[in-house]
């Protein structure tokens, strides 16, 4: 199984940030998941990617070419896939990944998460899309998420195929364990 993480090109304001992008990297690492992800080496996604290397875990980037310099693509991966165009590049993750996880990000993890949640709302893959939640980043978008239900914008069973955890590990064990439900149908 392998999983691709979104998280932030920066550390972010609190050291809580980067000890969760390092326990969730070395956990995949130690279950033997692999990790898929933007193929940089700094911020967040250096972070994770270096602490499932570190533990021994398969790490595939995927980064495009006009960004190899600008996020510093990392030198040390099992596998370094230089594409063409962003477009591409989230195309390769999601084809490459079993499951989805951001951790804490700007609007360029923002993006990629809400793209492959929204093709799962289509029904164009059945794979898990999960938050980690860490130091409560994420509570006012979960917050918004809920409204955007009771607003009737968002159904319930699109907005229950996000998980939300706060420990990697169980994260971990749920996407594991994730058994895809019927497809919903954001038309019916
Ligand atoms: P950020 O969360 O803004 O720090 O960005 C995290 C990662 O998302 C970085 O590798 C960005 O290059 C990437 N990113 C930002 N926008 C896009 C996009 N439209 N398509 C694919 N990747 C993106």
């Amino acid at each position: 199984m392998r999983v691709c993480v979104f998280c932030g090109s920066s550390f972010g304001g609190r050291p809580e940030y980067a000890a969760a992008a390092r326990a969730l990297g070395r956990q995949l690492a130690e279950r033997g998941m692999g990790l898929v992800y933007g193929g940089a080496s700094v911020g967040l996604m250096g972070v994770v990617a270096d602490a499932a290397l570190a533990a021994g875990g398969e790490v595939i980037g995927v980064i495009p070419r006009s960004m190899v310099e600008r996020e510093i693509a990392h030198a040390g991966l099992s596998e370094l896939r230089v594409v063409t165009s962003m477009h591409e590049r989230k195309a390769t993750m999601a084809e490459l990944a079993d499951a989805f996880v951001a951790l804490p990000g700007g609007i360029g993890t923002l993006e990629e998460l809400f793209e492959v949640w929204t093709w799962a709302q289509l029904g164009l893959h059945r794979k898990p899309v999960a938050l980690l939640d860490v130091a409560g980043f994420y509570e006012p978008l979960a917050a918004f998420l809920d409204r955007a239900v009771n607003e009737r914008f968002v159904k319930l069973p699109t907005r229950s195929l996000l998980s939300v955890e706060t420990d990697p590990a169980v994260l971990l064990d749920r996407l594991s364990s994730y058994e895809p439900s019927p497809i919903i149908s954001k038309w019916a």
